[in-house]
This record gives structure tokens, sequence and C-alpha cells, in this order.
């Protein structure tokens, strides 16, 4: 097999086919990978309808893939091995935006070009598992560009707006990162014990249940407002912002910041925090909950959410996380 840079430990499909590209000096070549998205109106309706619905992170099967394999002398099996995933709740590619910057940073020194990571795509985990740091997020409009990577990373380097996150490492943001870093482990940790694909997805499908109930307008006095972007993906998502819709796809179109605090939020339930732990998140916010009674009191103001919340814990209940793992439930519960 002809020099191809090694991936890097966690780096994304589309990130080291970008990189491969780069180092041949062929990053325009409009029949590659991720590339095709910009060459999308150069083609039929039938070509441009499998290019968009291309996921250059995870759709290893795709004639594309093998095209990128044929001109770079790369095997099939090279590519699964390191790129075959398992299946984890995942946000879709046009509204992914979030990254770590100083892992960024540490491949420009490693390889001399940032990378991304497969596990910033994952709904469920928004905390870096190098740093420990809450993940970043880029403005909508990267999303779809063909080098997002780069373009995110020259962003963060020179915008004063994205400058201006690095606030986001006060003491109090680090503390909820750290937290919410324990609750995300124990999650990883529980998915990896468990004895196959179905429970692990019932473990997904759990631990997302409570996000969902978590990111709803009932609990967002928790949040602080950054943590809701004001320009929302349009393209993916159902404009219908009813209850259920927005039950759902909330969590896979919300920032990084609010899906780490809504684990901060499930770690209490889960009696993962204690209260003495969650009381220094006050000074990021005075009405941050510190116990599950004031979780579930807010839970409670939605009409509704209780009962709905039972029923979808319950279609995901396994011995590693049911309904008796949450605490002080309440009454119409038990
Ligand atoms: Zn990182």
């Amino acid at each position: 097999m002809p020099y191809i840079p090694e991936p890097i430990m966690g780096e994304s499909m589309s990130s080291w086919m970008f990189r491969v590209r780069i180092t041949k000096r062929n990053h325009t070549n409009s029949c590659l990978s991720e590339t095709v998205i910009r060459s999308v109106a150069l083609c039929s309706d039938s070509e441009r309808q499998a290019k968009l619905s291309f996921d250059p992170d995870f759709d290893l099967d795709s004639p594309l893939v093998g095209i990128f394999c044929r001109v770079y002398g790369v095997t099939m099996t090279y590519v699964a091995e390191y790129f075959r995933h398992e299946v984890q709740p995942t946000i879709s590619r046009l509204c992914a935006t979030a990254y770590c910057y100083e892992c960024m940073v540490s491949s420009v020194r490693t390889v001399g070009a940032p990378h991304s990571k497969v596990a910033w795509r994952y709904a469920l985990t928004p905390i870096c598992t190098t740093h420990g740091t809450v993940l970043y997020d880029a403005p909508i409009e990267f999303c779809g560009l063909y080098d997002i990577t780069r373009q995110i990373f020259r962003w963060h380097s020179t915008n004063p707006v994205a400058i201006r996150l690095k606030d986001r490492r006060s003491e109090p943001a680090e503390a909820l990162a750290s937290l919410a870093a324990r609750v995300q482990t124990s999650y990883m940790n529980i998915r990896e014990n468990a004895v196959s694909a179905a429970t692990q997805s019932k473990i997904d499908g759990y631990m997302l249940t409570l996000m969902r109930a978590l990111l709803m307008p009932c609990a967002h006095c928790f949040y602080v407002k950054r943590d809701f972007p004001a320009v929302l993906p349009k393209n993916c998502f159902s404009t219908d912002n009813s209850w259920y819709v927005s039950f759902y796809q909330e969590v896979f179109r919300t920032s990084a910041g609010a899906r780490a605090t809504s684990l901060f939020l499930a770690g209490i339930l889960l009696g993962w925090i204690n209260e003495e732990e969650a009381g220094e998140l006050r000074s990021i916010n005075h009405y941050m909950a510190c116990t599950p009674r004031h979780v579930w009191a807010a839970l409670k103001k939605d009409t509704g959410m209780l009962m709905w919340l039972k029923t979808e814990l319950s279609r995901n209940n396994t011995d590693y996380l049911s309904l008796s793992s949450l605490q002080e439930v309440p009454k119409q519960w038990r």
C-alpha cells in the first residue's frame, strides 16, 4: 500500500480522508468523499440525492468510499479496521458543529493539521474524553463544508467571537465539565459492560430519554442562555416545534453545552452527583439544581411529562439502568 497518513486515535473518517488528500495535494478532487458535497450542483437528481444523504463519517459501504480506496490504493479492510463503529445516537452531519479546539491544536503539533473526532458526532458524549472539557460549537454555517475541520480551526483561532468562548474555561464552568464528564464516563462504562448490542441500545435510549426530558423548557431554568443556539439547523429538522417534536429533536440540534448540562442533571437524578458537588455550580446559575428533588420539581411543571418520562424510560429498562436507578422518584411513580 502506498504511504498514507495513519488515522489519529478516535479520528473521524472524513477528517482522515481530508488529510490523505492534503498529503497527496489532491484535496479539491471533486469525486472523492465529502468533497462531493461541494460538487452537488453538477450532478443529476438521483446522484445529488445519494451524495446529500452520504455521511462521510459513517457510510463505509458507500460507493464513494470505494472510489476513495481505489484512487489512493487503500484497502477496505484498512478503512473498516479504523472507522467501523458500533451504532450510537448520532447527530446529523448537517448540524454537527461540536469540536474540541485543544484536540485540534494537539494534532497540528503532531501531524501538521487539525483533525476531528468521531465522538464529537455522538449526542451522548458532549465532553472531550482527552481534555475533560465541554465541546465548543461552531456556527451552523460550517456544516456541510468539505473542509469543515480546517475552517473551524481557522475560525476559532482568529475570530473574536470564538476567542470569547474561552470565557467558558472559568472555574465553575470547569466544575460543570468535570461533573458532566463523570456522568458521561459512568454511562460509557455501563455501555461497555453491556452483554449485547441490543442492551447497549437500550442504555443509550435510557440516557437519551433523561436528556430529552431535561432539555425541555420546563427545565430551562438550569441552563445559561448561550446553551441554546439562536440559529437552529433547519434543513434536517421539522420546523414543527410541538411538544413531541421538541422532545425528540432538541437533543440532536442543541449545543454541546446544553447536552453537558442535561447530562449533569441526569447525574443528579441517578445519584452519581451529590448535593455538595452540584452546589458548586450555583455560581454559574443561581437557580441550578442541587438535589433530585429540585430536578423533579422542574419536570413536574410540565403537565404530563412525568407519565411520559416513565413510559419512555420503562421501554429502555435494563439490569444496568431502570426506574429504580433514579433517586427520590415522584410519588405517582411508586
Ligand atoms: Zn480535546
